[in-house]
């Protein structure tokens, strides 16, 4: 199908884009069109005007900004996945990239047009509330920096008002010994996740303050509600522990899963996707806290067995 006639025009500054947006209520911006254009081809949608925003180099690029990553909201899936920065600093974003979708179309989607188009199983807003990572936006009133979680409402619904524009989101440095695991379960590699997951493990502490403990530690799930979530209260359960046995391990797995109230569709049963987050929960924690075994005593390892 052809989407209905529209006006193009291509901003090559923000502010020029703002003011497009401003003056056309019902304009659509466009990104890297993964989402936008099949659903304005399939007449899903439909607008006046399309302010395509790629020729603004401003929100392009991903740069250091003290301990945080800055990244420009027009970056695309494949310029974070093979970027040396994230890579040093961000290692469990870029693979987690390798997870959305086919090389093409990472080529062209982009961080910003996947966080406002927040589709419950995508990865970026799994990873920006994982992260805490904050998003700033651009209206004609001025800028305005929103927490991740307050940014992703619902299903395919941010809080982003029809005139603002996204600029770019910071992603805070984790604290600095921290292991993480990251992992998706999809009918077929390419295809979005039935349920991901992603956890993190930050220990500190010396053997002259009773020994190291795990300081904060965060699961974030996606594709088993309206939007990606954290699961607070199995993340209370490891924080503060010395080390983590099996049987906690587990715990915290049951407990992230009897959290979540997943809807069923074509390709997955409300119970399917609880018990796959139950099985990445524990897999996940597992993994990350082995990986974060040099910070235990040595007499008390972080998991237990295998
Ligand atoms: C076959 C297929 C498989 C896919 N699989 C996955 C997957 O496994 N995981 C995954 O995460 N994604 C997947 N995607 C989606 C892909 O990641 C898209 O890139 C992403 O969802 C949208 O990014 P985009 O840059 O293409 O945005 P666009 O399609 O251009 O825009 C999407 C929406 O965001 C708005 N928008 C874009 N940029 C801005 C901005 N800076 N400020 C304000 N509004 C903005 C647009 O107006 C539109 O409403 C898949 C897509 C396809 C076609």
């Amino acid at each position: 199908m052809k989407p209905a006639p529209f006006d193009y025009c291509a901003p090559e500054s923000l502010d020029e884009a703002l003011s497009r947006l401003g003056n056309s209520p019902g304009a659509k911006l466009l990104a890297g069109g993964q989402s936008l254009i099949p659903m304005l081809n399939f007449r899903l949608l439909s607008t006046d005007l399309l302010i395509d925003l790629t020729k603004i180099s401003e929100l392009r690029g991903i740069q250091p900004h003290g301990r945080s990553v800055r990244i420009g909201a027009l970056t695309t899936h494949q310029d974070v996945e093979t970027s040396p920065l994230i890579r040093e600093r961000f290692p469990l974003i870029g693979e987690a990239m390798r997870h959305v979708a086919h090389l093409a179309i990472r080529n062209r989607g982009t961080v910003g047009g996947s966080l406002v188009h927040a589709d419950p199983s995508a990865e970026w807003p799994l990873l920006a509330v994982l992260l805490n990572a904050r998003l700033q936006v651009a209206g004609l009133g001025g800028q305005r920096l929103i927490e991740a979680q307050e940014f992703l409402v619902g299903a395919l619904t941010s809080s982003l008002s029809d005139d603002e524009i996204l600029v770019r989101i910071d992603f805070p440095a984790l604290p600095r010994h921290t292991a993480w695991a990251f992992d998706e379960v999809a009918l077929r590699a390419g295809d979005f996740a039935l349920c991901a997951a992603a956890v993190t493990l930050s220990t500190g502490g010396s053997f002259l303050t009773g020994g190291p403990r795990i300081t904060d530690a965060r699961i974030a799930l996606a594709g088993v509600a309206d939007t990606a979530i954290r699961a607070p209260a199995a993340e209370r359960m490891i924080r503060g522990q010395r080390y983590l046995t099996l049987e906690l391990v587990d715990q915290a797995a049951v407990c992230a899963r009897d959290a979540i109230s997943p809807n069923a569709d074509l390709h997955a049963s409300a119970d399917y996707r609880r018990h796959l987050c139950h099985v990445l929960v524990k897999r996940l924690l597992g993994e990350a806290a082995r990986s974060s075994a040099a910070f235990a005593p040595s007499s008390a390892p972080v998991v237990e067995g295998k």
